[in-house]
């Protein structure tokens, strides 16, 4: 049968995204949010289970069986948004307004509208597609251990398409990206805070500690964006300063001084590697007696580079070029999506298509409503192109 586009509805994909967006779902509760897409993944026609092994962030799974066999590819989205108020979801007859609309629940109602067509037009096709929703996935809060736990249980395709991020509408595919990590620096003496004037002189000087460790960041960091990037699709590595907090009082002597940022690498590199980088950064620096500095880390996703060749990027490369037309790029992403584990963590073979992301996060998070049938279109072809390419292989 030939693929099923014109069974898209917009109109369907707005009533579910509208359902999402009236269940706020901040990262680490997204349970209510959950069980409304398990259920509305039910009605859709996949068969549903729910993984509560992290009770306040369930995981959906949902599997659609072909009629035929083939290779399975799995549809991923994160349940969870920021944590950064919003005014209450408004839906007007052109956009729809609320926070998590634009990242990301409306690749969420994509995904259930792909699903639909499929179970409407009779599971005519090969292999199987594997719905995987979960929370925990926003930064800093969010760990994506639930991802991570469903990679390590075994649950996830043969190649898989995450609905964020890459647009619809330009013609791209992200080939590599790179890896991120929130990095804490603190700087500390002995003792406790006092009054300035119980803190004499000849005491550990943290301050001095303090402006030396900083000064030793901001120089790797420069240091770092002055080395130009190995061949490919990603800029220089970077090692941003983004907070510094020194003391809490106008005449208190405080014990430390902490700083953040983050540092980001290219596919070269490894998590390890940037870690051991900046450890031996802070170690060398020269600090005065009684002071010493430690740094801790978060990993938000690490780099990685998709081969080409891979059966899933030539399955969006033709859906863009019959959907989209024009040369399709190739390129590098710094932001991190679940490309960031599903590729090096699980070894799943993953692009992104996304559903009009541009006002992600944003203090007025929107959708354009016209921009989600064109996106599903996409979503659909990419998969029908890669279920019957991988089962005819
Ligand atoms: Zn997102």
């Amino acid at each position: 049968m030939n693929v099923p586009l014109d069974r898209i509805q917009g109109d369907r994909i707005i009533e579910d995204l509208w359902r999402l967006v009236s269940i706020p779902s901040p990262t680490g509760r997204e349970r209510q949010v959950a069980f409304a897409f398990a259920d509305l993944l039910a009605r859709a026609g996949a068969v549903v289970e729910v993984d509560e092994s992290n009770p306040d962030s369930p995981s959906v799974i949902g599997r659609v069986q072909g009629n035929r066999p083939g290779k399975t590819l799995q549809l991923a989205g994160h349940l969870d948004h920021i944590d950064i108020p919003h005014a209450p979801p408004v839906r007007t007859a052109t956009t729809i307004a609320a926070r998590g609309v634009g990242d990301m629940k409306n690749g969420l109602a994509g995904i259930l509208e792909i699903v639909r067509v499929l179970v409407e037009t009779g599971c005519d096709f090969p292999g199987s597609v594997l719905v995987t929703a979960f929370g925990l996935h926003e930064a800093p809060i969010g760990d994506s251990s639930t991802l991570i736990g469903l990679i390590q249980r075994g649950i996830k395709g043969d190649a898989a398409i995450v609905t964020e991020q890459i647009h619809d509408t330009e013609g791209k595919i992200a080939l590599e990206g790179k890896g991120q990590a929130i990095w804490n620096v603190k700087v500390q003496r002995a003792g406790e805070a006092c009054h300035e004037l119980n803190y004499s002189a000849t005491k550990p000087d943290l301050f001095s500690g303090s402006l030396a460790v900083a000064g030793a960041i901001r120089d790797e960091g420069r240091r770092l964006a002055a080395i130009p990037p190995r061949p490919g699709l990603l800029s220089a590595e970077s090692l941003f300063i983004g907070q510094m907090h020194y003391g809490d009082f106008y005449n208190r002597m405080p014990v430390a001084c902490t700083l953040q940022g983050t540092r980001r690498w290219n596919p070269d590199k490894t998590f390890a590697d940037v870690q051991q980088g900046l450890c031996e950064v802070v170690a060398k620096t020269h600090l005065p007696a009684g002071v010493s500095a430690s740094v801790s880390w978060r990993l938000t996703g690490e780099s990685f580079a998709l081969d080409p060749a891979e059966l899933i990027v030539s399955a969006q490369r033709q859906a863009i070029e019959t959907l989209v037309g024009g040369p399709v790029k190739s390129v590098g992403i710094a932001a991190v999506a679940d490309t960031s584990r599903l590729i090096p963590m699980g070894g799943v073979p993953t692009v992104l298509s996304g559903f009009d992301n541009e006002f992600a996060h944003a203090d007025h998070e929107m959708v354009r409503l016209d921009r989600l049938p064109g996106a599903a279109r996409l979503l659909l072809l990419i998969a029908w192109n890669y279920l019957h390419q991988a089962a005819a292989k």
